[in-house]
């Protein structure tokens, strides 16, 4: 088996993921809160908000009051999620206010068509444009792909497809590529193969595993994919978040349980799981209903 990697980065996307698809919109000082208890775990990236509009995501409108206020540490590297050029404009408003662009689009025709009311080659065409703008303003830019392992209207998405995507969005200024699977279709073999062909092909750029749980095998693609030697993953406090699709399905795996099973296997994240679990805590009494982390649940490894 190959040697796995000594250290991970972890990118949270609670706050953006995660509360994007809460029904309610949590006020924003709840927000703030959440997010600078976050900033208090260790991590090192965490992905705050996104300028999508607001009538399209409602409960991420006060965008722009989460990022002026939320006080975190100087070694977090704060990004947001850009849908397209004007989303970018928003944002640069605050350029003081964060580090890192994201910027994303489905590797899927149809779910792109569904999701943003573009095709794949149109957003491709707007996230070039918005990399060129943020590399020059200084910014770290991400590309991140959904659908990457599967599509709920296509189904398969065929490898070099997204590996295109890929090789597009790293052209366009991208060092680091995102996958993301969106429905939860990916099973081990296809993550470790699929990661294997992007190492080759994307020589280079960081490689990052963005998994849901939403048929649990969310932690085995992880392990799956820091065989195929990936060490950059991003995932949700108290498995918020995710795509709801089909209605009630659970979404991102949860920043407890991957950081409670690397750290079982002796692999570096630099995030203190107690401190994350407190976060969870706070989370799911903000929102006043358990949440699915099996960690914040069952307590770490070493609870007794
Ligand atoms: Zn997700």
């Amino acid at each position: 088996m190959a040697e796995l990697p000594s250290s991970v980065r972890i990118r949270e996307v609670g706050p953006r993921d995660g509360f994007q698809n809460e029904p309610e919109t949590l006020p924003t000082e709840v927000k703030v809160r959440l997010i600078e208890l976050l900033g208090q775990t260790g991590l090192r990236r965490l992905e705050v908000t996104s300028f999508v509009r607001a009538d399209v995501i409602p409960q991420l409108a006060d965008a722009e009051q989460v990022l002026a206020a939320v006080r975190l540490p100087p070694e977090v590297s704060v990004s947001v999620l850009i849908p397209n050029e004007r989303g970018l404009e928003r944002a640069l408003r605050q350029r003081e206010c964060f580090h890192e662009v994201n910027g994303f689009l489905s590797a899927s025709e149809t779910h792109n068509e569904r999701n943003v009311g573009r095709s794949v080659e149109q957003s491709l065409a707007g996230l070039r444009r918005v990399f060129a703008r943020a590399g020059a303003e200084g910014l770290r830019c991400e590309g991140v792909i959904s659908t990457a392992f599967g599509c709920p209207y296509e189904g398969h998405v065929p490898v070099e497809r997204v590996l295109g995507v890929a090789r597009e969005l790293a052209g366009a200024g991208a060092v680091e590529v995102g996958f993301g699977d969106t429905t939860g279709m990916a099973n081990p073999l296809a993550v470790r193969e699929f990661f294997e062909r992007a190492a080759a092909e994307l020589p280079g750029v960081e490689l990052t595993a963005h998994f849901h749980n939403t048929r649990g095998q969310g932690l085995a693609n992880v392990v799956a994919a820091l065989e195929a030697g990936v060490a950059s993953f991003e995932s949700s406090f108290g498995e918020l978040g995710g795509c709801p699709v089909p209605a009630g399905a659970t979404g991102n795996i949860a920043s407890e349980d991957l950081v409670s099973m690397l750290a079982e296997m002796g692999i570096a994240t630099g995030i203190d799981l107690a401190a994350l679990l407190d976060a969870a805590r706070a989370a799911q009494e903000a929102l006043g209903r358990p949440l699915g982390s099996h960690v914040l649940r069952a307590g770490p490894v070493d609870w007794h």
